[in-house]
């Protein structure tokens, strides 16, 4: 018999923790994990027939919703045309005109395989350009899993409860300095870059205060220092332009990745021509990547670039705004305090049993996601077929398959779990 069970069981006995990556693991909310067989718009199913409505859609990668038909269309003609050369491409020339067409600042980009590669690969590049080696992040903000960013981060690092990693040598991260989010550090001419996630997202949802971005830029400038918007989320979410433009405030390099594969494995670091042009083979960073630009990815981010423009993340961010507020009132009603904290179609959820803030930094989201209320939460949201990410520290990713009675089922699913949970603890 295919159940989530047996797979989990045959998981665990090749894959470590029966996952390849973290936050899918059910450690911190306990139970089974759902093991999905498929996916389709708002849904996904899993081996035993159940299908949820889907809140996690890959973190974020998904903006169309699974499987769109439009996507899997062009992915078929792709595919028979061949998969990799090791030779330029139409593919990725088209991806990254549809990209630096659209986002301030972006003259070019290159393409990796992951957010995490983009980031790694923007922090060397920033370091060779400024000849200078400190990085400075802020504390809960998640940039993937390279060595010297590996401090302090967000999402699965949070979730576990680790500080960083083991494996991370004192070195590796020596130069990294970590920041307390939404208050603008004082640099010196030693450091090389600030990164920063303009909305932080891998803590649960932090949204910039008034002000916070502007005056950052402005430090950077002071110093010398390159500004990094790691837009891995925010990229073609938050908006059409992302950040940038969204916030009125120019990054020197951009980190992009999950929307602009459109599902497929994809990451992209980008700015000015004259930071750009110190990268290799033009300049002395050097960075490479066999499958960088593969054609399927590229062919399925531009086939969902193409098909959002203003008109579709206006929709989508009035949708969630009215979500959010309905949200937190049936919660409240449930018994529980809530705080669904959106930017765009970005969307956080905090519960409590006392009336709060919205968290402006690492350590308020902190207090809130350990305080023990999202793990009742999630499963009664699960046994009624809504699918939230299993740890208190992602966010809720509605895309644009999710229906009004997606919605509305989601919000009478949230009243029970509410008052499930409020009993529980
Ligand atoms: C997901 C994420 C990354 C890492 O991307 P991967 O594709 O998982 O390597 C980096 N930065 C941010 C902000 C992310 O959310």
């Amino acid at each position: 018999m295919s159940t989530n069970q047996s797979w989990f069981d045959r998981a665990l006995a090749v894959i470590p923790g029966g996952v390849d990556s973290p936050v899918r693991s059910f450690r911190s909310v306990g139970g089974t994990p759902y093991t999905v067989a498929s996916g389709s718009g708002a849904y996904v199913t899993d081996v035993e027939g159940r299908t949820y409505i889907d809140f996690v859609q890959s973190y974020g990668a998904s903006l169309l919703g699974h499987a769109h038909p439009a996507v899997v269309e062009r992915l078929r003609q792709a595919v028979s045309d061949g998969t990799t050369f090791g030779a330029p491409t139409p593919g990725e020339v088209l991806l990254a005109e549809l990209m630096t067409e659209r986002v301030p600042g972006l003259e070019q980009v290159r393409l990796v395989s992951s957010g995490t590669e983009a980031v790694m690969s923007a922090v060397r590049l920033a370091r060779g350009f400024t000849g200078r080696d400190r990085i400075l992040k802020f504390d809960g903000c998640y940039h993937g899993h390279s060595d010297g960013l590996l401090v302090a981060g967000g999402s699965g690092v949070a979730q576990l409860g680790l500080p960083g990693s083991v494996g991370v040598t004192a070195g590796a991260v020596a130069d990294t300095l970590v920041a307390p989010y939404n208050r603008v550090p004082t640099l010196d001419d030693t450091v090389a870059a600030v990164i920063v996630e303009p909305v932080a997202a891998n803590m649960n949802l932090v949204t910039p205060r008034g002000g916070f971005l502007a005056r950052l830029r402005e430090e950077c400038d002071r110093v010398g220092a390159l500004l990094i918007f790691d837009e891995v989320i925010t990229g073609f979410r938050l908006d059409v332009a992302g950040a940038a433009s969204f916030f009125g405030v120019t990054p020197d390099l951009y980190c992009f990745g999950k929307v602009i594969g459109g599902g497929l494995p994809v990451g992209a670091f980008g700015g000015t021509r004259e930071v750009m042009s110190v990268l290799a083979p033009a300049g002395p960073v050097y960075q490479a990547g066999t499958l960088s630009g593969n054609p399927l990815a590229t062919a399925a981010g531009a086939e969902v670039l193409r098909r959002v423009g203003t008109k579709e993340y206006e929709y989508l961010s009035a949708r969630v705004a009215t979500f959010a507020a309905r949200l937190e009132e049936v919660v409240r009603s449930a018994g529980l305090v809530a705080r669904a904290p959106v930017q765009g179609p970005l969307l956080g959820l905090y519960l409590s049993h006392d009336e709060f803030l919205a968290p402006e930094n690492f350590e308020q989201a902190q207090r809130l996601c350990d305080n023990g209320l999202y793990r009742p939460f999630f499963h009664a949201m699960l046994e009624q077929g809504i699918a939230l990410a299993p740890g208190a520290y992602e966010i809720l990713f509605v895309s644009l398959a999710h229906s009004d009675d997606d919605l509305e089922r989601t919000l009478e699913a949230a009243a029970v779990a509410a008052r499930g949970a409020a009993a529980r603890s």
